[in-house]
This record gives C-alpha cells, sequence and structure tokens, in this order.
C-alpha cells in the first residue's frame, strides 16, 4: 500500500518515514519521490483543521491516501502559544533562528518554563474522508540552545526524563515525540481504516 506524505518539510519526512519503518506493507512517497504538491494555506484555528485540510486538499489533488501533519510548541506562560502560529512565529519570512530569537527574547524573565509540542496526524482518502490523531510530549523551555539535529523549536526543548533537549537526541525523539505519538496511535488504527 502506497501513502503520499503531504509535507514540504523534509525534517517531517524524515522523522515520519523512521517512524513508519516498522509498519508492515506500507510504502511512504513524498515530494522526494519527485511528485510535487500544491501550497495549502493552513488558515484554520486547531491543529486538528489544518491537519484535514492538508491531508483532504492533496489527497484530493494526488488521488492517493494522503498523511498531514499539522504541529507547534505551545508553551503554558503564553497561553498556549506561539500554537498554530509556530512556523510563523517570527512573521511572514520567519526562519527557525528567527522563531527561537523571538521566543527567548519574550520568555526571557519568565520562569514558568512549562511547554509541549502537539502533532496532530490526519489520513485523508480522496473521497473526502478523514481520520485524526493527536500527539503530544511535555517539555520545559531551555535558555541556551543545546545539541545540533532535529528542526524548529528542538535545541530548546528541554525533556526532563532524559535530561536533554530534543535536538541531542534524534533517535530517541522518534519514540517519544508528539508526532511518534500521534503516528502510533493512527498504526494501531490503519488496518481498519484502510478497509474502512
Ligand atoms: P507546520 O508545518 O505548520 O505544522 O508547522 C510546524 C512548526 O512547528 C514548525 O515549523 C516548527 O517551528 C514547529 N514544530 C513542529 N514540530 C516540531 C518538532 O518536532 N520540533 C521542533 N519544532 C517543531
Amino acid at each position: 500500500m502506497k501513502i503520499f506524505l503531504a509535507t514540504g518539510n523534509k525534517h517531517k519526512i524524515d522523522e515520519i518515514k523512521a517512524i513508519f519503518a516498522n509498519v508492515k506493507d506500507v510504502e511512504i512517497l513524498s515530494i522526494k519521490d519527485g511528485i510535487d504538491i500544491p501550497e495549502v494555506v493552513e488558515d484554520g484555528d486547531t491543529f486538528e483543521a489544518n491537519s484535514a485540510k492538508k491531508a483532504l486538499e492533496i489527497a484530493k489533488f494526488t488521488g492517493m491516501i494522503t498523511i498531514a501533519d499539522d504541529s507547534g510548541l505551545c508553551v503554558d506562560a503564553l497561553g498556549g502559544a506561539p500554537g498554530v502560529y509556530s512556523a510563523r512565529y517570527s512573521g511572514e519570512n520567519a526562519t527557525d533562528e528567527s522563531n527561537n530569537a523571538k521566543l527567548m527574547e519574550v520568555m526571557k524573565d519568565e520562569k514558568n518554563r512549562k511547554c509541549h509540542f502537539v502533532s496532530v496526524i490526519t489520513l485523508g482518502k480522496p473521497d473526502g474522508r478523514a481520520y485524526s490523531f493527536r500527539g503530544e510530549i511535555e517539555g520545559e523551555l531551555l535558555y541556551e540552545p543545546k545539541g545540533k539535529d532535529g528542526f524548529g523549536y528542538d535545541p530548546y526543548f528541554y525533556v526532563t526524563e532524559y535530561g536533554k533537549s530534543l535536538a541531542e537526541i534524534p533517535k530517541i525523539k522518534n519514540k517519544i515525540s508528539h508526532r511518534a505519538n500521534a503516528l502510533k496511535k493512527l498504526a494501531k488504527e490503519l488496518s481498519k481504516i484502510l478497509v474502512d
């Protein structure tokens, strides 16, 4: 069974492919296989809305069963921000560096560093049906970046249980992350969904 992965983010492609490597009979295709996809406007207020929109628009476009991820960082002291705006936190031409710089500036005097990542994975079918799964991981925001792997806010996301940032533990990240947790839920239901 071929499933298309609707994201332009190469880090997400690598992570999701690695997590899916153990799922039998599923081959993940993406833009890395030369299939171009249109940009989907992420104008929803929730991870669920954006994830379903991406999966369904691209499923319709490709004619293939399609998986999409909408994810972001939610900081307790900021009332859950940047949340669904994580990718564009520092503006239209945001980069990981500019987003992290803004977050560190906003949080510089804040003692409550609690935060979590959210990932909502949606499997969309070309006929318009969608199945969504939410995963989370708890952490604390560091004051200084640690580690070189990962992407986005990873160098600032400290996982207490491992005493490391997500950017220091890429292999473990693929087992414990918000994305891994959402994908585990999907994998459990996958055979049922595919015959639905
Ligand atoms: P999306 O592509 O609209 O889902 O945006 C997700 C944004 O949230 C990314 O650009 C990152 O800034 C952030 N993000 C989501 N997942 C992760 C992760 O696993 N590590 C670090 N940052 C993440």
